[in-house]
């Protein structure tokens, strides 16, 4: 089994009236199936209400299914004693970097998750260390995180998560409250994470950029997984990407439309890079031909 298995996931969320009865219950998921294996990158997109914070939640056991079952590292969400366990094995990062934060020194903040874990002292200072280091923020250490850029505060929001070794972190859209900087830092210091460290990660996100180093791209649409594959895959499919309300990279974008004016290209160009060897490479074609005639 995966490190993440959800099978048939389905969650309604109830509503109430004034006086706090049910009187009705809304679909945020809708019959979702994935299995995720260790040390791979996933990502997911999806508009806003399309249901990922919801599937997110699921995994850290904020949230328990309506129908279906969710297992973190081989333990059924469901069961409350596997509760702690979970929580241990799958770290979240949300949004919002300034809500993460509770200490007023970096290396304290990060410390208080293994301190909670029960972890012995000297240990803690040995993780804080590591998990600082990892995400480029041990020159901080001593440092207020009130005034720390954006970027800064979620890599430190990043580092208590490392700091209690989770198998798995799942960040969701970690990066939407950052300027282009720091969501560079950011999205560079959890690749380095999944290949330095094998942590798995799972990307909520709606930058298309951010997706494209990723193993494997779920979009949600409507409480449902509308489209998977590589990034590549998933990128070929602008016209569908488009009707959920998503754009696709820029570069990727101007490929297609110089495929559909005839220019020969691959489908779901990801990179400048690539699609300067492509249109490189057709321009060196063409000045041979032309020669030997
Ligand atoms: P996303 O993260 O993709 O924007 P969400 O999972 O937050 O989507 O929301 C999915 C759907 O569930 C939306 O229609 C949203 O309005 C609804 N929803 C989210 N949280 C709650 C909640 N606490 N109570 C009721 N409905 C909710
Ligand atoms: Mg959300």
């Amino acid at each position: 089994m995966g490190i993440i298995k959800i099978k048939q996931l389905v969650h309604d969320y109830l509503k109430h009236d004034e006086e706090g009865n049910i009187e009705g219950s809304s679909r945020a998921i809708n019959k979702v199936s994935l299995e995720v294996e260790k040390g791979q990158f996933i990502a997911i997109l999806g508009h806003n209400g399309s249901g990922k914070s919801t599937l997110a939640k699921h995994l850290n056991v904020i949230l328990m299914p309506t129908e279906g079952s969710v297992w973190v590292n081989g333990k059924d969400t469901s069961e409350e004693k596997n509760l702690w366990e979970i929580r241990q094995s799958a770290g979240m990062v949300f949004q919002n970097p300034d809500n993460q934060i509770i200490g007023t020194v970096v290396e304290e903040d990060v410390g208080f998750g293994p301190e909670n874990m029960g972890i012995p002292t000297e240990k803690i200072w040995q993780r804080v260390d590591k998990a600082l280091r990892s995400v480029n923020m041990i020159a901080y250490r001593h440092h207020s995180p009130n005034k720390l850029s954006g970027g800064q505060k979620q890599r430190v929001a990043i580092a208590g998560v490392v700091a209690m070794r989770p198998q798995c972190i799942i960040l969701d859209e970690p990066t939407a409250m950052l300027d282009p900087l720091g969501r560079k830092e950011v999205i560079e210091t959890v690749r380095e994470l999944n290949e330095k460290e094998n942590v798995t990660v799972i990307l909520i996100t709606h930058y298309m950029e951010e997706v494209i180093y990723s193993d494997r791209v779920f979009v949600m649409d409507k409480g449902e997984i509308v489209l998977q594959g590589s990034p590549k895959e998933v990128f070929s499919q602008v016209e569908r990407l488009k009707q959920y309300r998503l754009d696709v990279p820029q570069v990727t974008e101007l490929a297609y439309e110089l495929k559909k004016a005839g220019v020969e290209l691959s489908d779901g160009i990801l990179t400048t890079k690539e699609l300067l060897d492509e249109l490189k490479k057709q321009w060196m074609d063409r000045v041979k031909k032309e020669n030997s005639r």
